[in-house]
Order: structure tokens, then sequence, then C-alpha cells
């Protein structure tokens, strides 16, 4: 189904952008979902941008106290294909500070899920897929670096999407790890994020690792179960995961299993890797070209940087120490170089089986927590959660998370990820599985009758 063309085709009764707009910010209330809702809307179809996403003229903080009034004086690559193409943009989607977690929670004003708000939303792009759930006609340009997606795409019962690394130009991202972060898409309908991604994509001259990819389109009809993802997840997931591969069976595809034993390292790979990169970045947010300001240029540099600095949420604090520790020259082999050998390692292994057919796993290992319930878990089972998602993007490889059912009201999820610049043929499976199931919104903001 392509929403997209529904929307551009439809008579839009008259105030129709004003009022989706009023009923957006009212419900934004409950779910903050948006940091800002400052478009308007007008005849293009709506997009909403992750707040981590440049905007010319629109306040950009990656959900982050420390970039608080910033001002893009430009726009994103990826922002001005979508207004080039006339989508309208609508607002800055909420986000765990630069990106840092899986549920949402490390924002200031962590989003709910919309299908319950005592439940999280999924991060880091919690925002992105709560708008993507609760608007009947939207697309969200989110980030990924490792599974910020995925997640909570599976958490909000749509479909969220990352493509190839390289696909889509990061000019105008602000940086979390620079080799792992890749801009994707969210909508409620495969078939609108085909429409948009074959719109956005390509080559750009302000960012060296865009590529223009030579695109394939292979489905040899084949899901491949790895092991290590299956086996040891929460009970009732894998029950009614399997209940997905009979059907997936049932449209015609074999089902392999396979043992890929590097799974087991990516975690600790993972985290090694994107923190150290991770804190290569603070050096902009001083206070002097970025970052909180302090107006008393009287005290001591060291002075001014810290009290920059003290704006940096407890998360990100984290991350800059660990990151700043595994790069230090006295245990950088031990870590740092030792993690990227497990990302070649692992690499080479996935594209072995990813020639075969498509890796199909649940999204996330648990179902989606209540609020209360992962606040309190420690920083470590976090990372834990991580396990699907964050091996396809340790290795750049493209991959999109879809609901397949719901349990006791809260949607359950399935990630797919496919080899390199066989971005489409994915997604064509997804757009398949669509025919035969029907996906559930609470909202249906915009909706024309
Ligand atoms: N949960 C992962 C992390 O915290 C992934 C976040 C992301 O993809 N931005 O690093």
């Amino acid at each position: 189904m392509n929403s997209i063309r529904e929307f551009l085709d439809a008579e839009k009764p008259e105030g129709y952008g004003k009022r989706v707009l009023e009923e957006l910010s009212k419900l934004n209330e409950k779910l903050n979902a948006f940091n800002n809702i400052t478009g308007r809307l007008g005849e293009g179809m709506p997009f909403s941008v992750k707040d981590n996403i440049c905007v010319k003229g629109v306040e950009t903080t990656a959900s982050s106290r420390i970039l608080k009034g910033y001002m893009p004086a430009f726009n994103a690559t990826v922002v001005q294909r979508m207004l080039d193409n006339k989508f309208s943009f609508i607002g800055k989607t909420n986000m765990d500070e630069f990106g840092f977690g899986s549920f949402g929670l490390n924002s200031q004003k962590p989003a709910r899920n919309p299908f319950d708000e005592n439940y999280v939303a999924g991060g880091s792009s919690s925002g992105a897929a709560v708008a993507t759930s609760v608007l009947k006609y939207h697309v969200a340009m989110a980030e990924s670096t490792g599974g910020s997606i995925s997640a909570p795409a599976a958490f909000c019962g749509v479909v969220g999407f990352t493509p190839t690394y390289g696909a889509l130009s990061r000019h105008g991202l602000i940086d979390y790890a620079n080799s792992l972060d890749k801009i994707g898409i969210m909508a409620r309908h495969a078939a609108d994020i085909r429409y948009v991604f074959e719109m956005i994509r390509g080559q750009d001259p302000n960012d060296t690792t865009s590529i223009e990819g030579k695109y394939a389109s292979e489905d040899r009809k084949r899901i491949i179960l790895v092991d290590q993802l299956v086996n040891g997840i929460d009970k009732e997931v894998e029950s009614s995961f399997m209940g997905l591969v009979d059907k997936l069976e049932g449209m015609g595809y074999k089902i392999i299993r396979k043992s890929v034993p590097f799974i087991e390292k990516a975690i600790p790979a993972y985290y090694t890797i994107a923190m150290a990169e991770a804190s290569t970045h603070p050096a902009s947010y001083s206070g002097f070209k970025y970052g909180y300001k302090n107006e008393d240029f009287t005290q001591h540099y060291n002075q001014f940087f810290t009290s920059a600095r003290e704006q940096f949420g407890e998360e990100a604090k984290r991350r800059i120490v660990l990151g700043t520790f595994v790069r230090s020259a006295s245990v950088r082999d031990k870590y740092y170089s030792k993690a990227l050998k497990v990302r070649s390692l692992l690499l080479h292994e996935l594209e072995g089986v990813l020639n075969e057919g498509f890796i199909l796993s649940p999204t996330m290992p648990i179902q989606v927590p209540r609020v209360d319930d992962a606040g309190s878990l420690t920083p470590l089972e976090v990372y834990k959660t991580d396990i699907m998602t964050i091996p396809p993007n340790l290795c750049g490889l493209p991959h999109v998370s879809f609901p397949y059912a719901y349990h006791k009201g809260m949607p359950l999820a399935a990630q797919l990820v496919t080899k390199q610049w066989n971005d489409e043929a994915m997604l064509g499976l997804v757009d398949g599985w669509e025919k035969g199931f029907k996906y559930r919104f609470k909202y249906n903001i915009g909706e024309l009758r």
C-alpha cells in the first residue's frame, strides 16, 4: 500500500493542515513525540525529522541540553531532498540524547508508547516511531547507529528501515559515531519507504562516505534463522516469532538454520567502537562554537568548558569517559583494535550467510517493557537488549523491522537483514507480508474520509 499516492490524490477539506497539527500538538502533550512542531502542513505529504538532523532555522538539539537554542544555518541533504520533492516538514522528533539509548528514556522528556503510555516507545528514534504510529499520512527521517530505527519501530508497531551504510547522505546529521551512523526512514508501510528511499538516496558531494549504490533486487526465497539470535530469548517472543516463520514458509520461503558465532562478540565490539567514536565529538561542544554558552567570559577556560559540559546527561557522560578510556594509548590494542577485528570477522561471517537468503529474527529479544521496568535496568542490561539490531549496524548491512503480531495489545516485530545494496528486495518482502496482515494503530490523526 502506498499511502503517499493516496494522500496526494485525495481531496483535503478546508483547514485540514491546521487541524492535523492542532490535534498532533494536543496528543504530543501526552506522548512527547516531538521536541517542536514548527512546520506548516501544506499540500505536500507530511514528514518529521529526528532532532539530530539539521533543519534550517529550526531548533536542533539532539535532545541534549548542551545544544539548546542551536539553529542550523542549513538543511541536511536528506531534508533538502524531501523539500525539493514537495514534502511538508512538520517538526523535530524526540530521541535519546545524541542517540545514546535503546528505550527513549535518555531524553529530558521521554516519549511514551502510543499503544499505552505506561510503556516505553523504544529508542533512540523514539519520537520518530511515535509520530509514525499516530499520524495516518506521514514519513519520518530517523537515524540508527546500533539499532535506533529498528528498536522504536518495533515497539510502536511501524516499519523502520535502515539502509546500507552510505546510501543516504549524512551531511547535516549530528554525529554519534561516524563509521556506524546511518539516516533511515520510518513509515506505516514498506511501499512508502521505497518511494522516499528512491527519491532521496545517492551520492552527495557534502558527504564523502555517501555512494551511488549499485542496487540489486535478489530474493532467493530463503529465510535464515541464526541460532545465536533465536536461542535464549523471551518465551512469548519466541513462540509468536515461530508463528511468523510458519507463515513465511506458507508464502513460499524455505527456512534454513545457521550458526554465526561472532554474533556473541557483537555487543562488546559495538559499544567499544561506538563509545570511542562518540567520545571524540564533545570537543566541539565546548561553549565556543557549539554548546551551552556561559556568559561569564572572565572565568578561567577550564571553568568555562566545565560549565558547558555539565549540561551532558548521565549516559552521555558515561560514554565520553568509557570511550576516552578505550582509545587511550595504554589499552587501545586490548579493546579498540580488538573490537575492529571482531567487526571485520563478523562481516565476513554474515556475508557468507546472506549470500544464501535473508536473515530473520525478532527485532528485540524482549516484549515492550513498561517505563518503570526499563528505567530500573542497569546500563549493561540495556545494552544487551540490542543483540538483534547491533550485528547489521556494525556491518553496514540494510535491515528493516516490521510488525507481525500483537500480544496483550502491544506490537511484536521481526527484523530482516540482507546484503549490501539489496535494500529493495528486502522491502519488497515486507510489502508482500503486508498484503496478508493488517497493522493496527491506536490513533489515525489526519485520516481522510
Ligand atoms: N542502543 C544503541 C546505543 O545506545 C543504539 C543507538 C543508536 O542506534 N543511535 O548505542
